[in-house]
């Protein structure tokens, strides 16, 4: 997921103004969390019982956006289901590496993704590998749509969690896009659907493409009050198994830059790294008027 970030679309700027800018985009995405915050119901004590499945782009997103829900939840003995859609393979395709072939790529983000779901308390039989290309999931949206309506139809989750289509990477809008269609027709199920924010945390998900730093930051900053104030937004307080999540997270070396055979390997930067290291975590309630048609 690494390289996998949104692309800056702005023009370049001199080193200071930009530093002052993207000060200021982060500042903004903070204050955006706190007041996504402020308006969440909390929902800590039903969602401990509730069973779900967690649907997750990458080896990573599970644990940054659901972490603290997956181990309140079993904690409460109730049943979590992992889907994880691509393969791996790309998040550091751009980047030197030493020692690590592209199927050893996919091979060590599994081992991660099951050493940190275990951390969880998640066992290796509820977490599901669909082993899509990674990058590519946009061109693979029916058979996505597919998958997940077989796995809701054999587990029968109370909740499903995706990530949020706002996000602004590919791979998260088309397993956001999957879910909703997957869920679109008939009622079969019975399970809410949130969406759990990731790269929506990240400035480059709001600021149109091609926009001058000043037009796209007011651009931006009008898309994200509007959803601050119409997303219904519920919280999760995590603070009883926030170490547990952080321990999760750190399972996934190979994405925070401390994989020991791969120096030269960049992780996820701290600044984005604090949305995920809160006391909370918060997710969107998407109602079935928004799954579409
Ligand atoms: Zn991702």
């Amino acid at each position: 997921m690494v390289d996998t970030a949104p692309s800056i679309s702005a023009k370049p700027a001199p080193a200071i103004r930009q530093r002052v800018w993207s000060a200021l985009e982060r500042n903004t995405c903070r204050l955006w969390h706190s007041a996504l915050r402020m308006r969440a119901r909390d929902i800590t004590v039903e969602t401990a019982r509730r069973p779900a499945v967690i649907l997750a782009p990458h080896a990573d997103d599970e644990t940054l956006g659901c972490g603290g829900v997956i181990a309140l939840k079993r904690a409460s003995g109730t049943a979590v289901t992992i889907f994880m859609a691509t393969d791996g393979s790309a998040s550091h395709r751009f980047e030197q590496s030493l020692a690590t072939s592209r199927e050893a790529l996919v091979r060590l983000r599994e081992d991660e993704t099951r050493k940190a779901c275990a951390t969880l308390g998640v066992d290796r039989a509820s977490v599901e590998f669909a082993r899509l290309p990674d990058g590519r999931l946009e061109d693979h949206i029916a058979a996505l749509a597919q998958s997940i309506r077989m796995v809701i139809e054999r587990v029968d989750p109370a909740e499903i969690f995706v990530c949020a289509e706002r996000d602004g990477h590919p791979d998260h809008q088309a397993l956001a896009k999957a879910a909703r269609r997957a869920l679109r027709y008939g009622s079969y199920s019975r399970a809410v659907l949130f969406e759990y924010p990731v790269w929506s945390y990240d400035f480059r998900s709001w600021r149109p493409h091609g926009m001058s730093n000043r037009r796209g930051y007011l651009k931006a900053l009008e898309a994200m009050i509007g959803s601050a104030k119409t997303w219904r937004m519920r919280s999760v307080d995590i603070s009883s198994v926030q170490a547990q999540k952080a321990e999760a997270l750190a399972a996934h070396r190979s994405q925070l830059g401390s994989y020991p055979p791969e120096p030269y390997w960049t992780g996820l930067p701290a600044s984005f790294l604090r949305h995920f290291q809160m006391d909370h975590e918060l997710f969107r309630e998407i109602r079935p008027e928004e799954f579409g048609r």
